[in-house]
């Protein structure tokens, strides 16, 4: 009768293995705690400024001297595209007073833009004036008649001062 060798090696050599993997895991769960990175303080302080620069207007813009006065007719908010109709995101242009779809739509008020240099347009939809050489919205009391205007033609009241 000849004993095989094997079955005695065998228990200890799994054994051996069974040790190898402990150390390996508690190695990798000491190093993989130590590289986790809180965010930092400047990754803090520049979100908080693109929030604040996104919702404060201008109150001072170079392209306010080409806002026209209001034409005898007013400003009609229910006013839709003179281009293509639709009556979604309508903008006026401040110096000639034409209707146009914004740039969700058909961008008419941006080709309006484009085409005559008008560089501003108050919106139907929110009553915000937008700059476009600015990129900016803007805010100042040369602006105030058209939006009154608009706010009266919206909600037929007088817009609160
Ligand atoms: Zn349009
Ligand atoms: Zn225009
Ligand atoms: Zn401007």
């Amino acid at each position: 009768m000849l004993l095989n060798p094997f079955l005695q090696v065998l228990p200890s050599t799994l054994g051996l293995f069974d040790l190898n993997e402990d150390t390996e895991m508690s190695d990798q769960s000491s190093s993989g705690s130590s590289s986790t990175r809180a965010p930092s303080h400047q990754d803090l302080e520049v979100m908080s400024m693109g929030a604040a620069h996104a919702v404060v207007p201008l109150s001072e813009c170079p392209h306010l001297h080409q806002v026209e006065p209001l034409p005898p007719t007013g400003i009609n908010a229910a006013s839709t595209c003179t281009e293509c109709t639709i009556g979604a995101e309508v903008w006026t242009c401040l110096t000639c007073y034409k209707y146009n779809c914004g740039r969700f739509v058909n961008e008419h008020a941006l080709m309006h833009h484009l085409n005559s240099s008008h560089p501003m347009a108050l919106s139907m939809a929110d009553l915000s004036v937008w700059c476009y050489p600015c990129e900016a919205y803007v805010h100042n009391p040369v602006l105030i008649p058209a939006k009154s205007a608009a706010h009266q033609s919206k909600f037929g009241e007088q817009m609160p001062s």
